[in-house]
């Protein structure tokens, strides 16, 4: 996070100031921080030493190719979830031996783009979804490596909208019926079983619920070994939060997290997989805004931003918390105001922020909205018909438009009326 910093009292992305950015780009914009991805991604990698493990990278977190480039040098595979996202991976660079695919409704189509591509494993999250594999793989005479997703039933915390490990979520196979998934899958022909899976959730922080599912994941290899499975890897899914708010409770380190990972599996002859997202982008990403207004009512005094929901869905769909500051540093002491900070958009919910003690903003002032590098871009829409925003990534004193802004003609272009309206 601290690739975003104050100098000479102005933020700066690396050596990049956001003035700059705001002035050649405009705004809004989102900015990311090679290094930082860098160092979140080497952090992660640090914690899990210990074991045989790939990262696979969760591409729906960010899936710009500049990131996931990136990462690919690092080292970094692909966890997917849609054919596009499979199409982004690889032409990043990505290995397909480093890919796997996750996802509810893959269609055959996909199914076939990744067989044809010969990802690592596809990670199954249903029996209809197993035969259409299976069927599929037939058809071009090869053989899929899968795991199945497993359910683990534990309560990961966290938001309602973003936990995926209870019984009663549409992921994966609840764990009382994987010996029968995993007996189903050994007698199809072009199935090759290769390991068990499991994602419980998103922006967990503690180490519990992993503790819990890990738990029931080792168990459950063990008895689909006996029955004669090979099971050779183990992927854990990601999840592992981040500091939202510097007052906050942190969540646990990566390195505690790899530490009880590593103790619990330690003699299992396992190659584990792990799919970090917001870990490696959130903090490595700031949406850059411009205030349009400030408007003082009566009872609540608002910050009128250019950026909104479009933009950034997070605080309108999860209530999420987004540390928000001005570009320009200010004295110590100098007078606040308590401010709800609000985008364009015709909505209520396009609301960043409420009650938040901010010094004195005026039109004008550039407004920086933190940890925005996981969930941000990949999420925007072109609601009210405003264009996506760009993306920039920085590196040192240099950066680079990694996604441009579309003028509205380019909406626009897509759209016809028929000759008999
Ligand atoms: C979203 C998702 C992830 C990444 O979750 P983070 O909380 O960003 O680490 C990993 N695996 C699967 C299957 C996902 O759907």
């Amino acid at each position: 996070m601290r690739h975003f910093h104050f100098q000479d009292g102005q933020m700066m992305a690396e050596n990049v100031s956001l003035h700059t950015i705001a002035d050649e780009v405009g705004t809004p914009v989102y900015v990311y921080s090679a290094a930082t991805l860098k160092r979140h991604y080497q952090v992660f990698e640090q914690a899990i030493s210990d074991m045989d493990a790939l990262i696979a990278f969760s591409v729906k977190a960010n899936s710009n190719i500049a990131v996931l480039a990136l990462l690919a040098k690092l080292g970094a595979g692909a966890d997917v979830v849609s054919g596009g996202e499979l199409t982004r991976a690889l032409m990043a660079g990505m290995p397909a031996q480093k890919i796997v695919f996750s996802g509810v409704g893959k269609t055959m189509d996909e199914m076939r783009a990744a067989l044809e591509a010969d990802i690592l494993q596809f990670n199954v999250e249903s029996m209809p979804e197993l035969y259409a594999l299976d069927a599929t793989a037939r058809a071009l005479n090869t053989t899929a490596r899968i795991a199945f997703r497993i359910n683990p039933d534990v309560s990961a915390g966290g938001h309602a909208k973003i936990t995926t490990g209870k019984a009663e979520n549409k992921f994966g196979i609840n764990i009382d019926q994987a010996e029968s998934a995993y007996a189903e899958a050994a007698s199809l022909g072009n199935i090759e079983i290769v390991g068990i899976d499991m994602h419980i959730g998103s922006q967990i922080d503690t180490l519990a619920p992993f503790k819990a599912a890990l738990t029931k994941g080792i168990e459950l290899i063990k008895t689909l070994r006996a029955s004669g499975h090979n099971i050779r890897s183990y992927d854990f899914g990601g999840g592992l939060g981040i500091p939202y708010n510097e007052d906050e409770n942190t969540p646990p380190l990566p390195a505690l997290y790899g530490q009880m990972i590593a103790e619990a599996t330690i003699g299992l002859d396992l190659k584990m997989i792990f799919e970090p997202g917001r870990l490696i982008a959130g903090n490595a990403g700031i949406l850059l805004s411009k205030t349009v207004y400030v408007k003082k009512g009566s009872v609540r005094n608002f910050i009128i931003l250019d950026a909104a929901m479009n933009d950034l869905i997070r605080p309108a769909l999860y209530d999420a918390h987004h540390h928000i500051e001005p570009v320009t540093l200010t004295e110590n002491g100098a007078p606040t105001q308590t401010y709800d900070i609000v985008g364009p958009v015709c909505e209520t919910g396009d609301t960043f922020a409420k009650h938040r003690d901010l010094p004195e903003i005026s039109a004008g002032d550039l407004i920086v909205i933190h940890s925005a590098g996981a969930y941000g871009a990949v999420q925007a829409g072109q609601y009210n018909t405003r264009p996506l925003i760009p993306e920039v990534l920085v590196s040192g004193d240099k950066y680079e438009i990694i996604r441009e802004r579309p003028s509205v003609e380019d909406i626009l272009k897509t759209e016809h009326i028929p000759d008999w309206v």
